[in-house]
């Protein structure tokens, strides 16, 4: 057992048009933490009626309530106060995220700073919004008129849960959209604290819902409800492809951040030394649950074998612990499921003959009171051939796969080996190389010598199964409005006299 942070809420409920409540049905499913999985509270399980109720909040707030024609100011000082109670909470955000999710307590303080960020930043957008004109020489003028899509349905995943909520919310919000969220059913804890944020921050009634519950039943309820023009969706690949097709019918906007295999790209030429650190912490940070993770890491040849003794002999000594040590730098895995899915990878690397060089197994000297928690010491996989599944498909967890390459051709080859496009990384000395590499490489998002560091004006998304349109800056305001023309002549009007 761990010990738990103090006041846990010992049930979970909806938040609807500015009231907590049960599910309709009364239906409950249980929490537990991943240290003891044990379960520390009862979650209201959404439903479809649940969903109804929800969505007809938002829609009152979005048709009658001043939420989406609020002058972008007085808007953008709301989510300044939200942004303001979420670091008001940062150390509570980050020690329920800790709790709940098996995060690193130092990695989860990041989260929670993130998310006040993720308000502000979408504050600022939000004045600084402008409308296009276009002038067609001297005879017509058009000028784009912006308006909030309507509902958004915001459905996320159970890694950094909190932040990532706050990455939809903020910009939906900013675009005068309501909303309902529903958060992972692993990981619900700290969407719990929203709704007094929200409301302290003087968000109307409404603007904000949150439905918890499984992702096939509440999850799919507002995917399928007519009432809900816009899905944001994170999560695995699978759930995006089912979510697609259920939204199809309706023909919802949707923004599909999916899967990753990111590839780690290291030439000879790199500074091996921050090439190392980087890769390390780009995929073991955040416990390996991380889509952007360079979980494949390709190396030169002239340099494998020296990097894959040091990539062993540091991963060996990674920190595997108590998700609330600060000393911790990997904890627990979120749930015994995922635990077990991992661990499956682990056998199928091992049976189809790739060298285990570190990790592979619960860590030793663990101490007694975290033995029921899901650990995976870091896990370093070599000698792994493209045809290999843990080679191709998304793990999830402290695994990283390495593979050597001979020239840059073969390096970009490898890279887009697998049916994942979201993040890449390149090292090496070579600048024309790097421009070279990036460009070839099927990504989303590529950071050259660097890790992954984002600007939050910059595109985000994946592409092939990685995803299907882009979140950040301007383009989560894109998403969540829509543009619409409207054309004036400046002059006469000419038109062809049909049947005259
Ligand atoms: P998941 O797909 O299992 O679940 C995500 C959310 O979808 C949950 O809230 C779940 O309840 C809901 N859901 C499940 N089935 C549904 C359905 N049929 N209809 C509607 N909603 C449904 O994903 P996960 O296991 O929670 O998260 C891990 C995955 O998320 C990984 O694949 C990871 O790469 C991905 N991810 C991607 C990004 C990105 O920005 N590209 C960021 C973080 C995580």
């Amino acid at each position: 057992m761990s010990t738990p942070p103090p006041d846990l809420p010992g049930k979970l409920e909806h938040f609807i048009a500015g009231q907590p409540g049960e599910s309709a049905d009364g239906g409950t499913f249980e929490v537990a933490d991943p240290v003891s999985n044990q379960p520390y509270a009862t979650v209201a399980a959404g439903g479809a009626e649940d969903v109804d109720q929800a969505v007809a909040a938002a829609t009152a707030a979005f048709t009658g309530g001043p939420w989406p024609d609020l002058p972008a100011r007085a808007r953008a000082a709301i989510l300044n106060r939200i942004a303001a109670g979420i670091e008001a909470r940062a150390a509570r955000i980050a020690e329920l995220e800790t709790f709940d999710t098996g995060l690193p307590i130092t990695q989860a303080r990041g989260q929670a700073a993130r998310a006040a960020e993720n308000f502000r930043f979408f504050a600022d957008m939000a004045v600084t919004l402008h409308e296009d004109a276009f002038r067609s020489g001297t005879s017509q003028f058009g000028y784009v008129i912006r308006r909030p899509a309507g509902v958004a349905g915001l459905i996320t995943p159970w890694n950094t849960p909190f932040m990532l909520a706050t990455w939809k919310l903020a910009p939906a919000l900013a675009s005068g959209c309501t909303v309902v969220l529903k958060p992972a059913e692993w990981t619900p804890l700290s969407a719990g604290l929203l709704p007094e944020i929200m409301t302290e921050a003087g968000l109307p009634d409404g603007v904000f819902n949150l439905v918890h519950g499984i992702g096939e039943v509440a999850g799919a309820a507002l995917v399928a409800h007519p009432g809900v023009p816009r899905i944001s969706f994170t999560g695995e690949t699978g759930t995006g492809r089912a979510i697609m097709a259920a939204a199809a019918p309706r023909l919802k906007g949707l923004s599909m951040e999916l899967g990753g295999k990111s590839p780690c790209v290291i030439f000879a030429d790199a500074d091996l030394d921050q090439a190392t650190d980087s890769a390390l912490f780009g995929v073991f940070s955040l416990n390996g649950e991380r889509c952007t993770a360079g979980s494949r890491i390709l190396a030169e040849r002239s340099i494998y074998d020296a990097l894959v003794t040091r990539l062993g002999s540091r991963a060996e000594r990674i920190r595997v612990g108590d998700p609330a040590d600060p000393g911790t730098e990997i904890g627990a895995l979120v749930h015994p499921e995922h635990y077990t899915r991992v661990l499956g990878y682990v056998q199928a690397g091992l049976d189809e003959g790739a060298r285990l060089v570190a990790g592979g197994n619960r860590p030793g000297g663990l101490s007694a009171h975290l033995e029921s928690g899901n650990y995976l010491a870091a896990t370093v996989f070599a000698d792994v051939e493209p045809s290999m599944r843990i080679f191709r498909e998304e793990i999830f967890g402290p695994v990283v796969c390495v593979t050597p390459f001979g020239d840059e051709a073969e390096a970009v080859a490898l890279a887009n080996a697998t049916d994942y496009g979201l993040a890449a990384y390149i090292w090496t000395g070579d600048l024309a190389r790097a421009h070279r590499v990036a460009h070839a490489v099927e990504a989303g998002m590529t950071w050259i010598n660097s890790h992954n560091v984002r600007d939050l004006r910059t595109p985000f998304g994946g592409v092939k199964a990685s995803g299907l349109g882009r979140e950040g800056g301007p383009h989560s305001l894109d998403f969540y409005t829509e543009s619409r023309i409207v054309h004036v002549p400046l002059g006469d009007t000419h038109v062809t006299r049909f049947g005259a």
